[in-house]
């Protein structure tokens, strides 16, 4: 049976009146589960609305009252883990042992956001005139939107709600119309929480939907996450209509091995990070690079037998590996991109086309591809395929693997594999990207430090999460003030100084 999904929109559950729907498949079967509403501009306008008059009662709230809301949701959600994460490995493909891991990721950032209040605090100089004090105090933007991609239905959202919600936002969370269901299920829970009516409202839709977000005066901020096309126009988009904005993108992450590396737990560290989630994570490892022949000669040895051994199943299955890719398009356009590599001259050492799982036959799956000698010039190498495809591109020295990643024009994550701190220190110094690993295949940040890509990876100044989070969802008010005793200075006609 297809289930009819909804808006969640001032705290209830709401029918779309656009008449315009996207599928949400089951990815492990191919068949149509669910259709989500894709809201017009009307829709969209009421839940901001909505959400403008929330955020007058949930903006006064002192900030501990609101991050006992925080609290309150961390306990219920995860009460609820296993049939959530059951949820999202339906609708999305990963198994659910990483869906488990998608959630908890994004809790991490709610349980920091509950430390809010104290990143809340403004600044204080007592006597920087004669009576006079300044100090400064962070305010909330006011209606707030995220729109999210489908590869982290729950951590990104929760990336974007915990601190926005903290600092006294209200938020309209615009999710990836693939899989919609977990972050409806999470504006349910907020609510249980004890979240005011209309301050979280989740409106599911495509361009139309994102546009109005993006013109709507009444819309302060804008946070998204997704590939870079789209980054790109929403930045661009929001600075035009004069909205603060973080936009992040895509990825090409690269692996460093040097010749001194432990090449088994290089070799799991890569097929892990690589493979893992079907290679749909932003901070997939999707090139590796050994330094020096004999290093990659071995590497791909021990890639290449790894790779035989990995099980593709069914998400639901706990001995998966990995499962199918979210839709039909994802997994022809990966599949296109590995001809393109055969066809560009790469070596492929295992081809995942024509895999396919028995029972599932209409299931959206790719097995594993790996490929050696890959060029920079190559397609493959330039573009982010997001699939679960690896490549292998030699680098004869330190020197040219560092260039690798410092030059390509994303600069998501990067990794180095070595026992010697003097390279290790001397690579995280210099390479060009946001996001660094040693002996760390995917260095995502813990909740309390920031995460965020370089070039073109990322467009915005501040990160997700950790204290720039909050100073992106808060404005400053400086206030200088002087209580006069008695000064009478009369009128005067010069620029203030501290003289
Ligand atoms: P996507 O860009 O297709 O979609 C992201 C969001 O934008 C969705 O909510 C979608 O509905 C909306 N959208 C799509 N087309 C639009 C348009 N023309 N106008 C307005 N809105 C539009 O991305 P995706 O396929 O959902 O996610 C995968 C991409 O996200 C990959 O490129 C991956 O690297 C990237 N990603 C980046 C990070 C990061 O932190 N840098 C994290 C996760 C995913």
């Amino acid at each position: 049976m297809v289930r009819e999904l909804t808006h969640f929109i001032g705290g209830q559950h709401v029918p779309g009146v656009s008449g315009n729907f996207a599928d949400v498949f089951d990815p492990n079967t191919g068949q149509i589960q669910a259709r989500v509403p894709l809201a017009d501009r009307s829709e969209m306008e009421s839940a901001i609305a909505n959400a403008e008059k929330a955020q007058l009662e949930w903006g006064a709230w002192n900030p501990q009252r609101r991050a006992r809301v925080l609290l309150k949701f961390l306990e219920l959600i995860n009460k609820d883990m296993d049939p959530l994460a059951r949820l999202l490995s339906s609708e999305h493909g990963k198994t659910v042992a990483d869906a488990k891991g998608d959630i908890q990721r994004g809790l991490e950032v709610i349980e920091f956001a509950a430390g809010g209040p104290h990143l809340l605090k403004g600044e204080y100089s007592t006597g920087a005139g004669t009576g006079i004090d300044v100090y400064s105090m962070r305010q909330p933007l006011g209606v707030v939107a995220g729109i999210t991609p489908f590869n982290f239905p729950a951590m990104i959202p929760l990336w974007k709600i915990g601190p926005a919600l903290a600092a006294g936002n209200a938020f309209i969370l615009k999710p990836s119309e693939r899989d919609p269901s977990v972050p409806l299920r999470i504006a349910e829970l907020f609510l249980e929480a004890g979240l005011p009516e209309g301050v979280l409202n989740v409106v599911n839709g495509g361009k139309e939907a994102v546009d109005t977000l993006l013109e709507d005066p009444r819309v302060k901020a804008i946070g998204f996450v997704g590939s870079t096309p789209i980054a790109q126009y929403i930045y661009t988009q929001a600075a035009a209509h004069g909205k603060r904005a973080q936009c992040f993108g895509g990825a090409k992450n690269h692996m460093i091995i040097m010749p001194d590396a432990d090449l088994d737990l290089v070799a799991d560290a890569l097929i892990g990070a690589g493979y893992g989630s079907a290679g749909e994570r932003c901070m997939a490892i999707s090139v590796a690079v050994p330094v020096g022949e004999e290093t990659a000669d071995a590497l791909a040895a021990k890639l290449t037998e790894r790779v035989r051994s990995l099980r593709v199943g069914h998400s639901l299955d706990e001995k998966a590996d990995y499962g199918p890719l979210i839709t039909a398009e994802a997994a022809a356009r990966v599949s296109d991109y590995i001809q393109i590599g055969v066809d560009e001259g790469a070596e492929l050492l295992a081809d995942g086309r024509g895999f396919s799982l028995e029972g599932h036959e209409g299931g959206f799956f790719l097995g594993p591809t790996l490929f050696d000698n890959v060029t920079p010039d190559m397609r493959i190498y330039r573009e982010e395929v997001f699939g679960p495809v690896l490549i292998i591109t030699r680098a004869e020295n330190y020197e040219e693997a560092l260039r690798l990643p410092s030059d390509h024009e994303y600069g998501n994550g990067v990794s180095i594999y070595t026992r010697d701190g003097g390279a290790a220190r001397d690579f995280a110094t210099r390479v060009n990207t946001g996001m660094v690993g040693v002996n760390v295949p995917i260095p995502v940040p813990i909740a309390y430090h920031t995460f965020g890509g370089w070039k073109r990876s990322g467009f915005g100044d501040l990160n997700q999460h950790g204290p720039d989070a909050f100073r992106f969802y808060t404005k400053t008010k400086t206030v200088t003030s002087r209580w006069p005793s008695g000064i009478k200075e009369g009128a005067s006609f010069v620029i203030p100084t501290m003289n």
